[in-house]
């Protein structure tokens, strides 16, 4: 990895104890940013970013300046990381990465935010950012953990309820399984089909996951697709009554093994495919067609930003669930901004229970 300062560059591995406080530099403000410095080819390395040091300015009526708090990794960050048109823009090259940010408001020139304030928002990687206050979301951190925003209060588990409410729609005796189910998305998809009455499988990457899945987030049982020999069968026998509903976070070959099970008129709602996004070659795999079509499987694709028009009832029902405590959430928290692309490649070796985020400081 290369480091850019106002002196040039200097390779460096993931650096250690690069000094991220803000220095005020002939009166204006410093950071230090995360840019995209190559697009990767399979799995990325350290190599596809670079650290620099910014100078922000300073701030106009109506922005804030931010000192970053948590900063959430995600694997759909991998696709923005090529240059591929999707649902979310592409990163540029020498172009900070962004993604989702709890931080706090240390100087303010809008009437909105005040100093002290916590805010979520769409931010650069960045230790400080300067942010007009309307692209921010004041959020409340006395009732709940601050990284909660960025897992079971934020996107993951708008993506667990939706994808669950609305498509896996689970009924009571129903059999769903949840792949990625040790994840940030997945935890919250199982506790909500336990919710709806539905007996709970989770596929995930070891067996320290499978106990607490469990134990600790009420799943009736748990695959570890690493040690099963035969997919198929590792989930017949924990299926006995077939499969109703599929929440696949993962794709590839762990999920063609869970639709070898799936019952008539099951319902698979495709939210993720992770084991795909480093595949440099089209992957090939069985044709599920004629098994959806014979079974009369509804299967559907959807992106949590496809329910943003009801982000608050999503958002009111977890806040509700979490704070009376029958929603449960784990979270993996690295600390340290210099840690942040190392903790996002974590993700693509399940390096995480729960929601991986990094604090900063
Ligand atoms: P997670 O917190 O679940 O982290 C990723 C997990 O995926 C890892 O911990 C690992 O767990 C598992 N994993 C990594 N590589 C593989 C692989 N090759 N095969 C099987 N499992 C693998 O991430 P999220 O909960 O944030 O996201 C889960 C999925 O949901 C992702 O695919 C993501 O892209 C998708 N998503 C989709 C959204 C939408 O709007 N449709 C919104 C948010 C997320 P393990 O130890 O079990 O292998």
């Amino acid at each position: 990895m290369r480091i850019r300062t106002d002196q040039g560059y200097y390779n460096t591995n993931f650096p250690q104890g690069i000094n991220t406080t803000s220095i005020n530099n002939q009166g204006t403000m410093e950071s230090i940013q995360i840019v995209l410095a190559s697009r990767p080819f399979g799995l990325p390395s350290s190599e596809n970013f670079r650290f620099e040091k910014v100078n922000l300015g300073s701030l106009s009526d109506q922005e804030v300046l931010l000192k970053s708090w948590y900063i959430s990794v995600d694997p759909y960050m991998r696709g923005r990381m090529n240059n591929v048109k999707s649902y979310a823009p592409s990163f540029q090259v020498d172009q900070p990465i962004a993604g989702g940010i709890v931080a706090r408001v240390i100087e303010s020139r809008s009437e909105s935010l005040a100093v002290g304030d916590t805010v979520f928002g769409m931010l650069p990687w960045s230790t400080y950012n300067i942010e007009k206050a309307d692209n921010l979301r004041k959020v409340d951190t006395q009732s709940v953990p601050p990284g909660y925003y960025l897992g079971i209060l934020g996107m993951p588990g708008l993506t667990a309820y939706f994808g669950m409410i609305d498509i896996g729609k689970p009924k009571a005796g129903e059999t769903a399984v949840i792949s990625g189910a040790a994840g940030a998305v997945g935890i919250v998809a199982g506790q909500i089909a336990k919710k709806q009455g539905a007996y709970v499988v989770g596929i995930t990457g070891s067996d320290e996951k499978c106990s607490l899945l469990k134990e600790q987030f009420g799943f009736d049982e748990a695959v570890n697709y690493r040690t099963a020999k035969i997919m198929k069968k590792a989930i017949a026998s924990v299926c006995p009554n077939g499969i109703d509903v599929y929440f696949d976070n993962v794709g590839g070959e762990i999920s063609d093994a869970v639709i070898d099970n799936l019952n008539f008129h099951s319902r698979i709602a495709l939210c993720g495919q992770i084991s795909l996004y480093n595949s440099t070659e089209i992957p090939f795999g069985p044709r599920i067609s004629p098994k959806l079509l014979t079974r009369s499987v509804l299967l559907q694709g959807f992106i949590v930003s496809n329910y943003s028009d009801r982000f608050g009832e999503g958002f009111s029902k977890l806040t509700q669930w979490v704070t009376e405590g029958s929603l449960k959430y784990k979270e993996t928290i690295i600390y340290g901004f210099n840690k942040l692309p190392e903790t996002f490649l974590g993700l693509f070796s399940g390096k995480n229970q729960g929601k991986m985020i990094v604090e900063i400081e």
